[in-house]
């Protein structure tokens, strides 16, 4: 018979959200008139910025016309969204970034995952405590770890994040290879100063290691003096990449668009000890594996850099940021210690009176019949805490701190 790749039997059965969807539908069953509000989910509700859609209508009309239409676009996307992408995001903050070291993709989650492509099986991989949980699930199926002990894969290493550090994990004492950091953070809201970010480069470039740095919640961040893109730090170009996104600034979830910066300067290490540019691997994963985001999508995505698709979006982060202020004022006034919610769109609630984070999860359930995410489902660090979306309606986030704080 066929034998499957057997990593996947190591993944640790879909445990947060299909438990998060037993309680609550056992809930419901129960309690057939509760009016329930989810603050657990990571998905933007409001609608399309009108400059994306009206760059998306003009562009099927184009489709439409011999004349215009078109075919495959280039795998590593279009040169003008690249272009944009460029000098928006990175030259205006002084970042010495190319539009060829840009590629543009379906998803910063995809990109995550499929980076491992190209990297060894040997290396020795860093996450953080609390994490994303794609940058685990995805090694745990290239076969990058052991078996799951106690909630933790045997050979990664974990960097615990909690209140005590800031959210801001210490700085290993030992060699890592690959190093997964995601500020704006999902799930705890932190964010990087420079100097934290600094150390982290003058590590990975002591030790010739590589930073993966997610910072799909980018747009989020408010206060001064936090850097935008990690290459807004001398000498990240020789050992970060970076993920971008326009879900949760742009509100793409469902429509689809994100890049990967890859700097040409940035190489790793081959068996036979020569260095190659990871650039080029990458462009080579890209070509075969990929055909590009729909031209339609990717005009979508560059009406985001337009003067009205600029204002649009500020509206969006604007308001989830204030639906985030909200529930930090309210938890706040009714005495539970919180975190994030300035820089990013996620609470990070301590839960009181020790509480752990799935009798926290029951209890707002009962009594105020509001769901949030419990923290522990992010890692064991994450026990003791509870994550609250800002991703809702302000109708739904004003009701459900009126019915928790009441
Ligand atoms: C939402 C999110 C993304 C974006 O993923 P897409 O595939 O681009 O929608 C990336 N990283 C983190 C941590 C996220 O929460």
């Amino acid at each position: 018979m066929t034998t499957i790749n057997d990593n996947y039997l190591k993944l640790k059965a879909g445990y947060l959200f299909p438990e998060i969807a037993r309680r609550v539908n056992a809930f419901a069953q129960a309690n057939p008139d509760a009016k329930l509000i989810k603050l657990g989910i990571g998905d933007v509700t409001e609608p399309l910025p009108l400059a994306c859609r009206q760059a998306m209508l003009k562009a099927v009309s184009e489709m439409g016309d011999r004349a215009t239409f078109k075919g495959y676009g280039p795998e590593q996307g279009y040169l003008w969204l690249r272009e944009k992408i460029a000098q928006a995001d990175f030259q205006s903050r002084g970042c010495h970034i190319d539009a060829s070291e840009i590629f543009v993709s379906d998803g910063a989650k995809c990109d995550t995952g499929n980076i491992l492509d190209i990297f060894g099986s040997n290396n020795v991989i860093a996450v953080t405590d609390p994490v994303y949980p794609v940058y685990v699930d995805t090694n745990v199926m290239a076969g990058n770890t052991g078996a799951n002990q106690d909630g933790k894969y045997a050979g990664l290493v974990y960097l615990p994040m909690t209140a005590d550090n800031n959210f801001t994990p210490d700085i290993p004492q030992e060699k890592v290879d690959l190093i997964y950091l995601c500020f704006p953070n999902n799930p705890t809201g932190a964010v990087a100063s420079f100097d934290y970010l600094k150390a982290w480069v003058d590590y990975a470039r002591y030790h010739g290691s590589i930073i993966l740095f997610d910072a799909a919640y980018e747009a989020f961040i408010t206060e001064e003096n936090i850097p935008h893109s990690i290459y807004e730090i001398d000498g990240a170009r020789d050992c970060a990449i970076e993920f971008r996104s326009f879900s949760k600034n742009a509100g793409f979830t469902g429509t689809r668009c994100a890049f990967t910066v890859i700097p040409k300067t940035l190489k790793a290490k081959a068996a036979d000890g020569s260095e190659v540019e990871l650039w080029q691997l990458w462009n080579r994963r890209q070509c075969t594996k990929f055909n590009g985001v729909s031209y339609i999508v990717q005009r979508g995505a560059e009406a985001v850099y337009s003067e009205e698709g600029q204002e649009q979006i500020k509206g969006l982060i604007d308001f989830y940021l204030e639906n985030a202020q909200i529930i930090c004022e309210r938890l706040t006034n009714a005495g539970l210690t919180v975190f994030g919610g300035t820089n990013a769109p996620y609470v990070w609630v301590k839960t009181p009176q020790g509480l752990s984070s799935w009798d926290f999860f029951d209890k707002l359930l009962q009594n105020a019949h509001v769901v949030g995410t419990p923290g522990s489902g992010f890692g064991a660090a994450g026990e003791g805490y509870f994550r609250i979306s800002a991703f809702n309606s302000r109708e739904n986030v004003l009701e459900a701190m009126k019915r928790i704080t009441a």
